[in-house]
C-alpha cells in the first residue's frame, strides 16, 4: 500500500461512532481524497485535534488502490489561519468555500490550481483587514477553473462586442452577458452596467488579492455582481449552498442587532 505525506486542507468531516472521523481534504498533489482517521477524536498524539478547518496540515495516509478510502495515520500542523476564528463574516466565508470546494470537486486528479486558490482565500481571511469581496473573488476565480468561465467581452447572442458604459444584462442559462438589443428579446436573467460585467472578468483572470482590491465595501458593483455568480453556481451545481444561505441569515441578523438597515 503506497504511504502519502502531503499538505492538505481539510474540507469536511463526520463523525464515525465513538472515535472514528471520516475526513475529506484537498491534498497538493493528489486532489480531494477521503479517508478513515481511526481513533482521531481521541488521539492526541496522532490527530491533536489537527483534522480541522481552516488549518494547514501534513496529513500522512496509506492508499489501498482496491478501496475509494484511504487510512490516515496522523498529521502535523503546517500553518493555522487562526483569525478567521476570531471573526463570524470570515469564517462564514471560509465555510462557504469548504462546501463549494467539498461539493464540486472530483475525487483524486490534479488539483493544484484549486488547493493555491483556497490558500489565497484563507491567507486573505487572516489578514487583519476587511474580509471584502473574498468570498465573491473566489467564486469567479473557481467558475474559471471549473471551465465554465462566462463570457463577458460580447453579447452572448449576438456576439457584438459590448460598449464600454451602459446597462446590459446577463444570462444564467446561456452563460454570458446580454447586449442591450437583446435584453429586448427578454433574454437575459439579471441587469448588470457594464462595470460590473468588467469587474467579474476581471476577477477570474487576475491573481485573488489583486481582485479583491478592485472592489471594496460600498462599492455598487459588488450587489449585481453577487447575484450573477450566485445564480450562475447554483445553475451549474445543481442546489443552494448552505452555507451561503447560512452566511446571508447571520450577517441580516447582525446588522439588525447593530441597528444597521
Ligand atoms: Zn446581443
Amino acid at each position: 500500500m503506497p504511504r502519502y505525506q502531503e499538505p492538505a486542507f481539510v474540507l469536511k468531516r463526520w463523525d464515525l461512532g465513538e472515535s472514528d472521523q471520516l475526513v475529506s481534504f484537498l491534498s497538493f498533489g493528489r486532489g480531494k481524497v477521503k479517508g478513515i482517521a481511526k481513533g482521531a477524536k481521541r488521539s492526541k498524539k496522532r490527530f491533536g485535534g489537527l483534522l480541522s478547518p481552516f488549518l494547514l496540515v501534513q496529513i500522512d495516509y496509506f492508499e489501498n488502490p482496491n478501496r475509494d478510502l484511504v487510512r490516515i495515520e496522523g498529521c502535523g500542523l503546517i500553518h493555522y489561519y487562526a483569525p478567521i476564528y476570531g471573526d463570524l463574516e470570515k469564517l462564514l466565508i471560509g465555510c462557504c468555500a469548504l462546501e463549494f470546494l467539498e461539493r464540486v470537486l472530483p475525487e483524486r486528479g490534479e488539483l493544484e490550481e484549486w488547493f493555491s486558490l483556497l490558500a489565497s482565500c484563507l491567507g486573505w481571511l487572516s489578514r487583519p483587514a476587511e474580509a471584502g469581496p473574498a468570498l465573491w473573488v473566489f467564486f469567479a476565480k473557481a467558475l474559471h477553473l471549473f471551465g465554465v468561465q462566462p463570457q463577458f467581452g460580447k453579447c452572448i447572442h449576438c456576439r457584438r462586442p459590448l460598449g464600454p458604459s451602459g446597462l446590459f444584462g446577463f444570462s444564467v442559462p446561456h452563460g454570458g452577458a446580454v447586449c442591450g438589443a437583446c435584453i429586448k428579446q427578454g433574454t437575459a436573467t439579471h441587469r448588470a452596467g457594464s462595470d460590473t460585467l468588467s469587474l467579474l472578468d476581471k476577477w477570474a483572470g487576475m491573481p485573488f488579492e489583486e481582485g479583491i482590491l478592485l472592489a471594496s465595501g460600498g462599492d455598487k458593483r459588488l450587489g449585481e455582481a453577487e447575484k450573477i455568480l450566485e445564480a450562475f453556481l447554483v445553475y451549474h451545481v445543481g442546489r443552494e449552498f448552505r452555507s451561503l444561505r447560512v452566511m446571508r441569515e447571520v450577517l441580516e441578523e447582525r446588522r439588525k442587532a447593530k441597528g444597521e438597515r
